[in-house]
């Protein structure tokens, strides 16, 4: 019942993500205008505005002019809704839950603005390090130390891969707001998620990435957005990360 109740807010929440991910970017308020049809520009009615529910009675098209909305709402919306439940199942509904839920959507609304953009805002990403040393000072587990390291020391390592990788590709690997993100993961979940975070994002990055030139979808020259990768990577370390690390170390031994 309890994670029925998270997937419903987070659907709730990630219908905001979307308008956050729109705007931000644009520098636009979040609150004013209400939503509208960029096609149309008429606004959104509240009963057309319900998470996935009303995109599915509209068959995916504006109500007064029939342009179709974008399929990346109720995906934004429905991924919101499905980590809020993994993350109260995990944690139940505890302070260490809440805060995971705000470093999620920071994850949720970094990724897609990155995919859109190619750029991961620093106004998500630069609160959120203290946030997470703050929720550390609370909750104890992983200690605030724990937490620093994450942040420092995934920053710097990804520091050197982004200035050896800079080197060795004639352009910029990975920009400054990889490096923000990468501390935020730290501060929220120590420096054992930090390892699993970066190692995560760097396989699946690169083997997408690879793909996508084999598929000639991408050309070498591009820049393929690693905000997405090493969101993906954090997600894992946050809900797999111990179990990971006991297949790992049993694994060696
Ligand atoms: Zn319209």
């Amino acid at each position: 019942m309890l994670i029925l109740w998270a997937a419903g807010l987070g659907l709730v929440v990630g219908s905001f993500l979307n308008v956050v991910i729109y705007r931000l970017p644009k520098e636009e308020s979040l609150v004013v205008p209400r939503s509208h049809c960029p096609a149309c520009q008429a606004p959104i009615r509240v009963i057309d505005n319900i998470p996935i529910v009303s995109f599915l009675l509209l068959r995916g098209r504006c109500r007064a002019c029939g342009h179709p909305i974008a399929w990346r709402y109720p995906l934004v919306e429905g991924l919101t809704g499905l980590l809020f439940a993994m993350a109260v199942a995990h944690f139940g509904a505890t302070l260490h839950a809440a805060f995971l839920l705000t470093f999620l959507c920071g994850l949720v609304v970094v990724s897609f603005i990155d995919l859109d953009h190619q750029v991961i805002p620093n106004i998500i990403t630069l609160p959120g390090i203290p946030l997470g040393l703050v929720s550390g000072l609370l909750l104890g587990q992983p200690s605030v130390l724990d937490r620093l390291i994450g942040a420092l020391a995934g920053a710097g390592f990804l520091y050197l891969v982004l200035f050896y990788g800079g080197v060795l590709y004639g352009q910029e690997a990975m920009g400054e707001g990889d490096l923000n993100l990468v501390a935020m993961v730290g501060a929220f979940l120590g420096w054992k998620a930090v390892v699993i975070t970066i190692l995560v994002g760097c396989l699946v990055g690169s083997a997408v990435g690879l793909s996508l030139i084999a598929l000639r979808r991408l050309s070498r020259r591009q820049h393929i957005p690693f905000g997405p990768f090493l969101s993906l990577g954090a997600a894992v370390a946050l809900f797999w990360g111990d179990r990971l690390i006991s297949w790992y170390l049993g694994f060696l031994r």
